[in-house]
């Protein structure tokens, strides 16, 4: 029989609503939903396709390393980790989250970092530093005069990209800075200014600086260093236009109130200064594998095979996002609730009780 229930799409920063549709307790597909306010009926090819992240390479049961990765009992795997988490100092611990996990879940493995005493501890927010000013909405955009875009928001983003695209037909100025030249913003814009190298941007932006009032609005997609969006936010303090940060992951904007932004340097330093590292939804092995090689023990939390499950000595299966209850922050700053629709698969937990748990065989109070 099938089944139709509203939830949060996960595979990007926008938070548009998606129908998922289950069949046999599987989720075989996806169609939008029609009332949502962020998509209005409309989904990308990323978001129609979301269902799938549930269905492949999902942990099933905990797994501890022996002979390589071997299945094992919860308790058991609870009782190593705590052994384990005994043999370091909280200076020794690092924690790492993705912008994947819901904000329940952050607030949990704050409170479990903090109970512990461990300082090493953030999520992997790419280039975006922290930031606590009043972004811009998506009907902003869409009754924006000038909109001035870094990088290739319409093709990472499209249903925010579609809110420029309404702006464009009802006469605003587009105007995109790229690295590449043959952009799908670029195309779509009415100016396209192509740069060398990003150390140029900020120049770029100080060129179109008298262009912008407070009917502009300005969307910045992931750079190459923290610095560069901080250059960028200083010169638009000069203008009044509103900006809009485009952050990587679901919940990005959520992980910020909760737990330090790492970017590419923070997260090196921290995988190279611990002992004993604790993964949350993430992979730090895809890209610093090098990094990680002198750690003593690895602890990962997440639904599916990564890299850096493969380099684990004990992982934890968790659930995906339609397997659970909590929210997810877009990044226009609104939480969004999601649901729990369909079981996780095996001997897989959610997230917050696999953390309760571990909390509660450590001995430590949640507070
Ligand atoms: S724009 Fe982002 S949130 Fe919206 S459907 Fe596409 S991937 Fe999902």
């Amino acid at each position: 029989m099938l089944k139709i229930a509203h939830t949060i799409c996960p595979s990007c920063s926008v938070g548009c609503g998606v129908n998922l549709i289950i069949k046999n307790q599987e989720a075989v597909g996806t169609y939008p939903y029609k009332r949502h306010p962020v998509n209005q009926g409309k989904n990308c090819e990323k978001g129609r396709n979301s269902f799938q992240i549930l269905n492949e390479n999902r942990l099933q049961n905990p797994l501890i390393r022996k002979n390589g990765l071997e299945q094992a009992r919860w308790d058991e795997t609870l009782d190593t980790i705590v052994s384990q988490i005994k043999k370091y100092s909280p200076q020794e611990i690092g924690i790492v989250a993705s912008g994947n996990c819901t904000n329940q879940e952050y607030e949990t493995l704050k409170k479990f970092a903090e109970s512990l005493g461990v300082k090493n501890i953030g999520y992997n927010a790419g280039t975006f530093p922290y930031f606590n000013f009043q972004s811009a909405t998506l009907d902003d955009v869409e009754s924006s005069r000038t909109i001035l875009i870094v990088g290739d928001v319409l093709k990472e983003n499209p249903l925010l990209g579609r809110r420029v695209i309404l702006a464009r037909e009802n006469g605003a100025e587009i105007i995109s800075i790229d690295i590449s030249a043959n952009t799908l913003t670029g195309i779509n814009s009415d100016e396209h200014i192509l740069i060398e190298s990003t150390s140029q941007l900020t120049e770029q932006v100080g060129k179109i600086l008298p262009k912008l009032d407070e009917s502009s609005t300005v969307l910045i997609k992931e750079l190459e260093s923290r610095e560069e969006f901080e250059n960028i936010l200083q010169i638009l303090q000069e203008s009044s236009a509103r900006i809009l940060p485009v952050l990587k992951d679901c919940n990005s904007r959520g992980a910020m109130n909760y737990l330090p932004a790492l970017d590419e340097d923070d997260l090196k330093e921290l995988l190279e200064k611990v002992k004993l590292l604790y993964v949350v939804g993430d992979d730090p092995a895809s890209h610093l594998a090098e990094s990680m090689k002198n750690l003593e023990f690895i602890i990962t939390q997440g639904p599916s095979v990564t890299e850096t499950v493969l380099l684990s000595d004990v992982v934890l299966p968790g659930t995906c996002w339609a397997e659970k209850s909590g929210t997810f922050t877009s990044t226009t700053g609104t939480p969004q609730e999601i649901s729990k629709i369909l079981d996780a698969p095996g001997d897989a937990k959610d997230d917050v009780t696999i953390m309760i748990e571990l909390a509660e065989k450590m001995g430590l109070e949640l507070l």
